[in-house]
């Protein structure tokens, strides 16, 4: 829990508004997306075949389940303008996803979509206690990722002051904190941790910045990861999920509680289905969280497989939101290795990592082929009290490191420790698998 949970409401309608009406709304809602997404010749096939021609169609939110599932390969067959619903000259805005793992897909916003998308990043941001007197800094990449200039307009919306520093550049980033006393920043969570460790580097001191909280996302990342941020800047850290699919930052986001992001439901409609299956699993089961957006006029997407992997919490929220909430996003079901005929996914590996204290601020996993045998190795900074001389206590450490991982996920891996700052770092999202096995032809 935050250390003053004082539950500030962006929009006290919306955030508390009871189940039904919730519900009446998304129908309605979704009624006037569909209507859209009949405009694009995609949807009026697909809809088409299951005898939805006309918004009015949609009778209740049970027939969202007639809805045919969009994926990501379908939005990249309709590149460029295939989603496009509206006419080009209301368009004033598009963005694109960060293409992690192929070819980037575009999204389209007319006037009253960015307004909304902002609000409701606004809400997120007041809901963690933010306001019109903080200091933001914007740490994340701008351009045509979504995060740089949705919470850059979400903070201006909030009246902060923002300062639109970008990712990457440490050294400025601390001179600007300095400067002019930020007290919130957004950035990946890989990217706080390398500004910790370059904090101790470059002999930051704690006092000289007056920072309280952090925005955190746009990779997965675990509990202790959060824990470890917090405790060494002596911060709150918040946890933000969006794609751009779905708009961008603002889809789902933690109150004070920090315990589950909210999903704002008057803004999209959520489901969690088996990914082989894709039938739906009860609430608190993992699966394949799938959206549809209800706020964005100029490209409507209908029932989207993210392929994140994430649960619903069955019981409402301490924080009085009606909005259900989301566990942690455990990865992407494409990031699963296959080890040895072991599934395992990256975030297993951090987990354990990232709550042995002596382990340091990054890590890199490496699968390679050795004859016929998979071979798994973590490599891992080591923290600063760690002195890499001395040989003794290093390989006890590492032979501590691989017991632990090996009882966690029943492989046996390599672990390498290296000297604080050698890993790489990456300006946007970390690269924390290189995966250098042979590709099955
Ligand atoms: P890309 O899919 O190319 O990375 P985006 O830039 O739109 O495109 O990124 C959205 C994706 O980033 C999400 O689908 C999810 O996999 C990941 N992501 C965003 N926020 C979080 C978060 N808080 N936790 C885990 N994963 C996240
Ligand atoms: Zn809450």
């Amino acid at each position: 829990m935050a250390k003053s949970m004082v539950c500030q409401y962006w929009n006290e309608k919306m955030e508390t508004l009871p189940r039904p009406e919730l519900e009446a709304y998304q129908l309605e809602q979704l009624k006037t997306m569909v209507a859209y997404a009949l405009r694009t010749p995609f949807y009026r096939e697909r809809l088409g075949r299951e005898g939805i021609r006309s918004g009015e169609d949609i009778k209740s939110l049970a027939d969202l389940k007639r809805i045919p599932f969009t994926t990501k390969q379908d939005l990249r067959d309709g590149f460029p303008y295939g989603f496009l619903s509206i006419s080009r000259d209301e368009v004033i805005r598009l963005h694109a996803s960060s293409g992690t793992t192929g070819t980037p897909t575009t999204i389209y916003f007319n006037r009253e979509d960015i307004g909304r998308w902002t609000s409701f990043v606004a809400r997120c941001i007041y809901g963690t206690g933010c306001n019109h007197t903080d200091v933001f800094q914007n740490m994340i990449t701008y351009g045509l990722f979504t995060g740089g200039l949705g919470f850059h307009a979400g903070g201006e919306a909030v009246g902060m002051l923002v300062i639109p520093s970008g990712a990457g550049n440490t050294t400025r980033q601390f001179k600007l904190m300095q400067d002019f006393g930020t007290t919130v920043v957004h950035a990946t969570p890989s990217f706080l941790l390398h500004v910790e460790s370059k904090m101790r580097e470059e002999g930051v001191g704690r006092d000289s910045i007056k920072l309280k909280r952090a925005f955190a996302g746009a990779e997965p990342y675990s509990e202790d990861t959060r824990r470890r941020i917090e405790s060494l800047l002596g911060i709150d850290v918040y946890n933000s999920y969006g794609l751009s699919e779905m708009n961008g930052p603002g889809v789902a986001f933690e109150c004070q509680a920090k315990n589950g992001l909210h999903l704002w439901e008057d803004g999209y409609i959520g489901e969690i289905v088996n990914p082989d299956t894709l039938e739906p699993v009860p609430d608190g089961e993992t699966g394949e969280l799938v959206l549809t957006i209800l706020c964005r006029e100029a490209t409507p997407i209908l029932r989207y497989r993210t392929r994140d992997l994430s649960a619903f919490y069955p019981e409402p929220c301490i924080c009085g939101r009606t909005h259900r909430r989301l566990h942690r996003i455990k990865g992407r079901t494409d990031d699963m290795l296959i080890i040895n005929g072991v599934n395992l996914f990256p975030s297993q590996i951090e987990e354990v990592i990232m709550s042995i204290k002596e382990v340091g601020n990054n890590y890199l996993i490496v699968v390679e082929k050795d004859g016929v045998l998979d071979r798994l190795t973590v490599k891992t900074e080591v923290g600063p009290e760690i002195f890499m001389d001395d040989a003794r206590p290093l390989n006890a450490l590492r032979e501590r490191i691989r017991k632990i991982l090996q009882a966690s996920i029943t492989i046996n891996p390599r672990v390498e420790l290296h000297e604080p700052g050698t890993l790489p770092i990456s300006e946007g999202k970390a690269k924390r698998v290189l995966d250098n096995r042979p590709r099955d032809i």
